[in-house]
């Protein structure tokens, strides 16, 4: 098992281009595994629950230069501890969450870098905006002043064909680019968080700078 993981993420390290920051999504893994994808060269780990990570954090104490990244839903109860104890939090996914996490920002001394979840195209199963109402709640949105927005994020629907999928990234590409010729909008977003194991080609593609591969370097979950 710790040769697949290290083989997967070397070659990997190999095809990707230099600009792609690659995050191992390392959620029903163990502290065990993340070691062995650090000891391969990995740094950057995503996690969705906040319970699990924070154990996971405190049992990897000794590698102090990992950069967590939360990537699940957050609830706005949790989000306090997320926005003190990730270096990333992907998945601001609607204004009420935005706003607490600005309000938790101002009290902290290095709090969490962000991205907006946006769905492209309409999908009931997952948070974030979609592309009208993220711009009818812009206004609310840049009054955020602690936040650190610092791009986008997406989960495409699942099913999508390769063509559909492209364009939908593409769409979140043209939406970074349309968002920082906003006028009012004082966050310069030049971060793209998109592309699973499944589609991060194509994410790539389209202008990915961070891809979260779980299965491609991790195999199955465990739970
Ligand atoms: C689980 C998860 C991933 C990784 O998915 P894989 O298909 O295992 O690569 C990426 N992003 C988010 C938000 C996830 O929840």
């Amino acid at each position: 098992m710790a040769n697949a993981i290290a083989q997967n993420i070397i070659h990997l390290q190999e095809a990707l281009p230099a600009q792609v920051r690659l995050i191992a999504v390392s959620k029903t893994h163990s502290a065990a595994k993340i070691r062995l994808a650090y000891a391969a060269g990995i740094r950057d780990f995503g996690e969705n629950r906040l319970q699990e990570a924070l154990e996971k954090q405190a049992e990897l104490q000794d590698l102090p230069d990992i950069c967590w990244h939360f990537i699940g839903h957050l609830q706005k109860n949790k989000a306090k501890k997320a926005i003190a104890h990730f270096d990333w939090i992907h998945t601001i996914d609607s204004l009420d969450l935005a706003q607490k996490l600005n309000q938790y920002a101002a009290d902290v001394e290095n709090p969490a870098n962000c991205c907006l979840q946006i769905k492209p195209l309409p999908d009931p199963n997952k948070f974030g905006w979609e592309i009208p109402q993220l711009f009818a709640e812009l206004p609310e949105l840049a009054a955020c002043e602690h936040l650190k927005i610092q791009g986008l994020m997406t989960i495409l629907p699942r099913g999508l064909g390769e063509q559909a999928t492209q364009a939908a990234f593409q769409q979140v590409a043209d939406l970074r680019d349309q968002l920082n010729q906003t006028t009012g909008f004082p966050f310069l977003l030049t971060e793209l968080s998109m592309g699973m194991s499944g589609d991060y080609s194509l994410a790539i593609r389209a202008g990915a700078t961070m891809i979260r591969l779980g299965q491609r370097i991790f195999g199955d979950r465990d739970q």
